[in-house]
């Protein structure tokens, strides 16, 4: 479903990504830990071409992202960011309809009940005449997350998800999130919340200095770390 092959990401002269090699097959949970720092955002920005790779090439479901129309891309790969990025002066159902309508046009009848079962499935179907800033942060998130899904994505990218959140909010965002994944959606996730990559992730990148230093079943990598880089961060913040 997602093939990269030696991706780069330079900002100027800092190198980001130094040559990252990975796929990802259809159903798969992957969730990406590492430092501050070590690219963890960037690589899932290029994944969703949020960034212009510097070298390499991505395919996402056979298609080379730098040769496909960028909207193209962002149908089929949605993401969900730390902060929400809802639009303030949109209803929630609004929030949702939004882009289909715009990018897919898809009539507004159609989407309307779409959108209505989306915020069921993440459990605010009452909001839906709400403004953003009446929600708390998990509700918030858990529009964000409906919205993403309002396109039909193959693919959902979460950037630190809950790290903005209150402490009682958090789990909130992860019962979606692990409802999701269990429904057979593909997900990148890059998180700290190690419980959740340890139940819910299939497989677990460990990202260091803007390469994938391990890539491991959850079990392997939190119990057995082969790298000392690894387990160096494993014993921060476990
Ligand atoms: P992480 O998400 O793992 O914390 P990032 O991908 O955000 O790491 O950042 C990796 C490195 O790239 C950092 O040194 C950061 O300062 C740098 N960086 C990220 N975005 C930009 C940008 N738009 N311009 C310049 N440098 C950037
Ligand atoms: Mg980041």
């Amino acid at each position: 479903m997602i093939k990269i092959e030696d991706l780069h990401k330079n900002f100027g002269s800092l190198e980001v990504l130094k040559g990252i090699s990975k796929e990802i097959t259809k159903g798969e949970v992957v969730a990406v830990i590492g430092p501050s720092g070590s690219g963890k955002s960037t690589f899932l920005r290029c994944i969703n071409m949020l960034e212009e790779i510097t070298k390499g090439k991505v395919t996402i479901e056979g298609m080379d992202i730098s040769k496909t129309n960028i909207n193209k891309v962002r149908q089929n790969v949605g993401m969900v960011f730390q902060h929400f990025n809802l639009f303030p002066h949109k209803t929630v159902l609004e929030n949702l309809m939004l882009a289909p309508m715009k990018v897919k046009k898809i009539k507004k009848e159609e989407i309307i009940e779409k959108a209505k079962n989306l915020l069921k499935r993440v459990g605010l179907a009452d909001k839906a005449n709400s403004y953003p800033d009446s929600l708390s942060g998990g509700q918030k998130q858990r529009i964000a997350i409906a919205r993403a899904l309002a396109m039909e994505p193959d693919i959902l990218l979460f950037d630190e998800p809950t790290s903005a959140l209150d402490p009682e909010m958090v789990r909130e965002v992860l019962d979606v999130m692990r409802d999701l994944a269990h429904s057979g959606m593909t997900m990148m996730v890059v998180t700290h919340e190690m419980g959740f990559a340890k139940s819910v992730a299939n497989r677990v990148f460990f990202m260091d200095y803007g390469v994938i230093l391990e890539d491991a079943a959850p079990k392997e990598l939190f119990e057995a770390p082969a790298h000392e880089r690894t387990k160096e961060f494993l014993d921060k913040v476990l």
